[in-house]
């Protein structure tokens, strides 16, 4: 099963495992398959940016690519809303050469926390090309600092959509930063928890389709701390939150919209 996916693939198995995604204009046949062999795949790679721009400017230079270095930059891009945006499907621009080690190491899934160090990157004599095996995808932050929690939630969806497709096991993600030894991202995201992370999504399978979007109504601000505690509460809604799910504030809603709201985070608590 180590054939990549085809668009149709893709789009089945983001819906499966509701990772909120958008389509950038040609994504199904934006790629550089031209250039060298696509597949078998063997493993998704993540990736930061490197900077704080705007969103907008990141998802445009990984659909074009930049001086030296054409685009697609990858196969999906991550925004800080944890929009994950279909941005090619086939090679991508996005490994370059890493450690054969790190690629038997995620091939087998038999490492421990973290694969073999790499000793290897773009150029040096024994680096592979990575951008045959991996589909990558860019999260757009700088990396000083920690992505944000919708994005974080939205990267384990889809790596456990990706996985689950072709029946790997969380070994089979990595970071840029496990397969060259010339990289440092994504920045703040320790590779061995996030990988639990997706061992933990892959093991309970898509999240509830509360969980995907949580509403806290303005009116609930002015319900008696105690009832908004109360809500807050909620093991489950608490989880949802910390996941990143996303909590939108709707202005001039009733208290009765409030209230129905906490019946949602009873709901939870019972599924
Ligand atoms: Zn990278």
């Amino acid at each position: 099963m180590a054939e990549p996916m085809t668009p149709d693939e893709v789009v089945r198995a983001l819906t499966h495992w509701r990772v909120p995604f958008r389509r950038v204009d040609g994504w199904r046949t934006r790629n550089r398959n031209k250039v060298g062999p696509w597949g078998p795949v063997y493993g998704l790679v993540v990736h930061h940016t490197g900077d704080d721009a705007d969103d907008k400017i990141d998802l445009d230079l990984i659909v074009r690519g930049r001086a030296g270095l054409p685009g697609p930059l990858a196969q999906f891009g991550c925004d800080d809303d944890g929009t994950i945006w279909l941005v090619a499907c086939g090679r991508a621009n996005h490994a370059g050469g890493g450690d054969p080690r790190v690629l038997g190491a995620v091939i087998e899934e038999s490492y421990g926390g973290y694969p073999p160090k790499s000793r290897e990157h773009t150029g040096s004599d024994g680096s592979t090309d990575g951008n045959n095996n991996f589909y990558g995808v860019e999260t757009f932050y700088s990396g000083s600092k920690a992505p944000t929690a919708q994005a974080r939630r939205s990267l384990v969806l889809l790596a456990a959509a990706i996985c689950h497709h072709h029946g790997w096991s969380a070994k089979s993600v990595i970071g840029h930063k496990e397969w060259s030894d010339w990289k440092s991202d994504p920045g703040h995201v320790d590779m061995k928890a996030f990988r639990k992370a997706v061992a933990r999504r892959l093991r309970e399978g898509p999240p509830n389709p509360v969980d995907q979007d949580v509403y806290l109504e303005r009116a609930a601000r002015r319900l008696r701390a105690a009832s908004i505690h109360l809500v807050l509460a909620d093991q489950n809604l608490k989880r949802a939150i910390d996941e990143g799910a996303k909590v939108r504030v709707i202005r001039g809603r009733t208290r009765a919209s409030a209230e129905a709201t906490k019946e949602d985070a009873a709901r939870l608590g019972r599924q």
